[in-house]
């Protein structure tokens, strides 16, 4: 049995709704947003008694697939603006890393990194934008915004919530970087989150804690998701 602090941090479908504005390029089907928020900051203390002791990632096949993903290779942007003195090579060279874990098991192009940016997230821009910004749920870590059609996504986003601690480096009582973006750039795959006890050591497991690096590695589930829509 294992006792654990823990943040009650979930990962839900917020909405799904349809769009009433006019987008310049969605002239046949309606776009859709998707927002995943991740949830932190929960009061509290859970027990935990059904996580796996040790890490099982490599021999855990469970994935389970959001209804869209991107067909196209994923041209994104950087914005390394912050407030926790991190240089924007070191964002940068951390957050690609993250995105290239998972482009590194398919032999799809899938991502495809444009350079920095002073745009933000969650904005419907045509920019696909990682960038730090004050989200005001003070429980969310972290949002993807996914804007889709049918079951092709057209843009993501993801902001980092600056109501938070950040590392690059896995200290604790803060955030790590790489392992939330690994996890939220699962989402821009069109992988969806797991709840299930057993899912722990996976990185689409919906839950997070602080100074937690585990999920900048892939596991056997995440990878054939991956692969289940892209191929090896
Ligand atoms: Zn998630």
């Amino acid at each position: 049995m294992k006792k654990l602090w823990y943040l009650m941090l979930t990962s839900i479908v917020l909405l799904a709704l349809f769009s009433t504005m006019a987008y310049a390029f969605a002239s046949e089907h309606q776009v859709h947003l998707m927002v995943v928020e991740w949830y932190g900051r929960g009061k509290g203390r859970v027990i935990i008694y059904s996580i796996p002791s040790e890490d099982d990632s490599m021999t855990n096949p469970d994935y389970k697939l959001l209804p869209f993903w991107w067909h196209t290779t994923i041209k994104y942007w950087i914005n390394p603006k912050n407030n926790y003195g991190f240089s924007t090579s070191a964002v940068v060279t951390t957050i690609t890393s993250a995105a290239n874990t998972w482009d590194d098991q398919t032999s799809f192009e899938l991502f495809a990194y444009q350079g920095t940016t002073r745009k933000s997230a969650g904005v419907r821009d045509g920019y696909n934008v990682v960038a730090w910004g004050l989200y005001i749920n003070p429980q969310v870590i972290a949002v993807t915004y996914i804007w889709y059609t049918g079951d092709t996504i057209v843009e993501t986003d993801t902001r980092m919530n600056t109501l938070f601690k950040w590392s690059l480096t896995g200290e604790s009582g803060k955030m790590d970087v790489q392992n939330i973006m690994t996890h939220e750039f699962g989402h821009w795959c069109g992988l969806d989150d797991l709840y299930d006890d057993k899912d722990y050591w996976l990185t689409m497991y919906g839950y997070a804690n602080y100074g937690e690096t585990y999920k900048r590695t892939l596991g056997l589930g995440d990878i054939l998701g991956l692969q289940a829509r892209y191929g090896a």
